[in-house]
């Protein structure tokens, strides 16, 4: 079922939650793909009833990002949701959830200042506002997340550690194409020629994570390496950061250890992706 409305959303939890269905929440900007439904599917197994929300979230993008061209086709994403089975597809307007005068804002301090934090200033703002938002309207007992965007999984676990929320934030396991490439919504704007480009991002960490193996662990050799195999690529505009991080502080390392993750972002023509791999 499809619903617009916040309150016909919190009616409806209201009356599952009474007859003592638990629920799960997928949130997404939709155009949905293999790495969505595998969430879907988490939270199918996990939870009686299963919400995805589909919500381009605009107070998450900056001034020159890509909000108006975000891919969108909610009759699509409809269809892909009713296949897998989902409950309630929420999908509100911008003006029902930012109405006139809106001024209430979350913001998680430390663990956002660094990788995607550091070149897109008040994204994580967004992210964590959204999501509050979407936690109070359709009150799940469990969230599900995709782990291809680390940062946020992370975000999102200490907002609702340090607010005392009752949700349980679910990490799910990055989605890749067989050829590597992480799947994303923003993949759509690749040309066939910038797509083969794009697979620079995961043969990089791949190539890092066989270093680390074979006993390298300063992280400025492997990141060197990576950096160099990827501008070797047509099409690749700016690597923003690759960074290699402790998995819970997000802080960059010395000296690389095993369950260290490596994150980077990369711009390939005019779209902005990120990946990452845990060691
Ligand atoms: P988005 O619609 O891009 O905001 O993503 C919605 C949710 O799907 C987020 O929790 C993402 O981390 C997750 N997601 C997106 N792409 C993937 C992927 N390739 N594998 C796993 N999860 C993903």
């Amino acid at each position: 079922m499809l619903i617009k409305s916040i309150k016909e959303m919190k009616e409806i939890i209201k009356e599952e939650k009474a007859k003592g269905k638990n629920v799960g929440l997928v949130p997404t900007m939709g155009y949905l793909h293999k790495g969505h439904v595998s969430l879907i599917r988490c939270s199918k197994k996990e939870n009686d009833i299963t919400v995805v929300s589909i919500f381009v979230n605009p107070i998450q993008f900056g001034k020159n990002e890509d909000l108006d061209k975000y891919p969108r086709d909610i009759n699509r994403d409809f269809y892909f949701c009713k296949e897998e089975g989902v409950d309630y597809v929420f999908y509100p307007s911008y003006k029902e959830m930012y109405p006139e005068g809106y001024s209430t804002y979350v913001e998680v301090e430390g663990l956002t200042e660094g990788l995607c934090g550091a070149f897109r200033p008040g994204h994580f703002r967004g992210v964590t506002t959204v999501v509050n938002k979407l936690f109070n309207i359709v009150n799940p007992d469990r969230a599900y997340f995709g782990k291809k965007d680390y940062q946020q999984f992370k975000v999102i676990q200490k907002m609702v550690k340090d607010l005392n929320m009752d949700v349980e934030v679910v990490g799910c396991p990055l989605i890749r194409e067989e050829d590597g490439l992480a799947l994303s919504s923003r993949n759509k704007y690749l040309s066939s020629e910038q797509r083969k480009s794009a697979l620079s991002l995961s043969k990089a960490l791949f190539h890092a994570k066989k270093l680390f193996e074979k006993g390298e662990t300063n992280p400025e050799k492997i990141k060197k390496e990576m950096e160099k195999l990827i501008s070797s690529y047509p099409y690749v505009k700016d690597i923003q950061y690759i960074e290699i991080i402790h998995p819970e502080t997000l802080k960059p390392k010395e000296k690389v250890e095993k369950g260290d993750v490596i994150a980077l972002a990369v711009y390939v023509g005019d779209t902005r992706l990120i990946d990452n791999i845990k060691l």
